[in-house]
């Protein structure tokens, strides 16, 4: 049974329809990355994901469950923001830590989950620290950690490393790698960055204007691209 499932799903601002009627099935422990020219919708499907938009019609299912009601901190999936939403007065331990403790859970278990976060993301020197005294790749490793910690069922990534310079977007994009493969979490990234798609993803979904163009694995893309739209955005030779 595929982990997440789209059914359907329409979603309309005002008078603009920007999502129109997609279909999507998600498996467990796969990597799929959304890419698009600006304004297609990625960031729209994949907030109605998290619950943070509501379609305007269509179902959303998490683990073979109807969530399409739920609200985000209830769906057991976590999105990933970009480094500069860290709240810039608390230590590394203390920003991956908040959410736990807002939600109530005990001081030893959140201790717990940061100490094994901060181990997997290689930050256990910095959980001291606050966010100023860090690199970008550091904080968006928080960034990235205050995900982990909540032990999701999945990863939404919504172009996380698009605030970073070139050197450091190459690092994370292995570390993010890296992490699919230590969790094996399912994980939906969205990006336009051509070699983050085609090195990160089991599959890769095309979206254009808010449908979906063509979807394949790296490699069908690259080798047969329906058309020069498709082409132009995975970067092959036509
Ligand atoms: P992408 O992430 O692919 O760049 P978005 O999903 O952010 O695209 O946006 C898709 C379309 O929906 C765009 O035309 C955008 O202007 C519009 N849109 C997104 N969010 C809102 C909103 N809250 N209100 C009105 N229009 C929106
Ligand atoms: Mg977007």
């Amino acid at each position: 049974m595929a982990e997440l499932q789209l059914r359907g799903i329409n979603k309309s601002f005002g008078a603009v329809k920007v999502i129109h009627d997609i279909d999507l099935d998600i498996a467990n422990g796969e990597f799929v990355v959304f890419v698009g020219p600006s304004g297609c919708g990625k960031s729209t499907l994949l907030r109605t994901i998290s619950g943070l938009e509501e379609p305007s019609s269509g179902q959303v299912l998490i683990g073979g469950e109807d969530v399409t009601d739920f609200d985000p901190s209830e769906r057991g999936v976590a999105m990933v923001f970009q480094s500069y939403a860290l709240y810039p007065h608390m230590t590394v331990e203390q920003n991956l830590g908040f959410g736990l403790r807002m939600g109530g859970m005990p001081r030893e278990q959140v201790s717990e989950r940061v100490l094994e976060a901060a181990r997997v993301l290689e930050l256990t020197d910095l959980l001291e620290r606050k966010p100023r005294q860090l690199s970008g790749g550091q904080r968006q490793r928080v960034a990235i950690g205050r995900a982990i910690v909540r032990q999701p069922k999945a990863f939404l990534f919504d172009e996380p490393l698009s605030n970073l310079d070139a050197e450091l977007r190459v690092q994370m994009r292995i570390e993010i790698a890296k992490l699919h493969q230590q969790l094996g979490s399912t994980m939906v990234y969205v990006t336009h960055d051509q070699v983050e798609a085609m090195t990160l993803a089991d599959r890769i979904v095309v979206l254009r204007a808010g449908r979906i163009e063509q979807q394949g694995s790296p490699i069908e893309l690259y080798d047969n691209p329906d058309n020069r739209f498709v082409a132009g955005f995975i970067g092959s030779p036509r």
